[in-house]
């Protein structure tokens, strides 16, 4: 049997029979995988708690039949104290929710390991604003999978924006044309794609949010100034509204952990009954 070691994040964990869990990895050298951790969920595991929910873990493997088997685990950096907040949990899971769905299996993305690498850094930074995070990393996954939304140029006809003010002080933006909208394409959608982007969103933003977004692509998502310098004065959700639909133009279906989360908060905002 051949054995092997990896650094890789958790990026989630599903009971396997009686006493083991199947755990999806992100790693540098090889992408998203499955591996067994045998007998994790029993009291006395040797490494079982080390195998945390988006911890950054070393790992030793043998390679299986079917699966690889976890024969040990330590910790590299632990994301626990960060996610029993639950926006920052909400966050985590929602960034392993994407890399798990729009990751290939067995293909190194090296740009995205860096990635997620920098946004536990700023998960765990408590000046960092989580849904400001994740609207950069949303950015910097689809750069890393060559799916970056167009903010430059229109992403239909290809003309440059260059400097010329957004017509009426609004960019209009469309995940499926993958970006930016000219005021011309814009006005000539049509009826076939106003209908597929009222799903995927045709929507529109202020010039400071557009500057905003534009900014953040290059932002360090491990650096909280970093981060609240580019939105520069924008809301989070506001910018997080722009990024969202381009994410879940590639799911094909809106984000399983923002759902359970939206209605969470929304389920402890509403007033009770009575
Ligand atoms: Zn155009």
């Amino acid at each position: 049997m051949k054995s092997y070691n990896l650094e890789a994040f958790v990026l989630r964990m599903r009971p396997l029979g009686e006493a083991d869990r199947i755990v999806t990895l992100f790693s540098r050298e090889r992408g998203k995988g499955h591996a067994v951790a045998k007998g994790v969920r029993k009291p006395h595991s040797k490494f079982g708690a080390r195998l945390d929910f988006f911890s950054r873990v070393q790992l030793s493997l043998h390679t299986g039949r079917s699966l690889d088997v976890i024969t040990a685990a330590q910790t590299v950096t632990s994301s626990w104290e960060s996610v029993i907040d639950p926006e920052r949990f909400g966050a985590a899971s929602y960034v392993g929710e994407i890399v798990d769905a729009l990751c290939e299996p067995d293909l190194a993305v090296e740009d995205l390991y860096d990635t997620v690498c920098q946004f536990q850094q700023g998960l765990c930074d408590k000046q960092a604003d989580p849904e400001l995070l994740i609207a950069a990393f949303d950015l910097r996954l689809l750069q890393a999978l060559g799916l970056t939304p167009e903010l430059d140029a229109c992403a239909r006809c290809g003309t440059g924006l260059g400097n010329r003010p957004l017509a009426g002080g609004r960019a209009v933006l469309s995940a499926h044309a993958g970006g930016l909208l000219c005021r011309t394409c814009s006005l000539q959608l049509t009826e076939s794609e106003r209908y597929a982007d009222e799903r995927s969103g045709v929507f529109s933003v202020k010039a400071a949010e557009f500057k905003a977004l534009r900014a953040l692509r290059e932002a360090i998502l491990g650096d909280a100034a970093s981060l609240t310098s580019a939105a520069a004065g924008c809301s989070a959700s506001s910018l997080h509204r722009a990024t969202r639909p381009f994410i879940e133009y590639q799911l094909g279906r809106r984000s399983k952990s923002l759902t359970v989360a939206g209605n969470q908060q929304h389920a402890l905002r509403a007033p009770k009954a009575g």
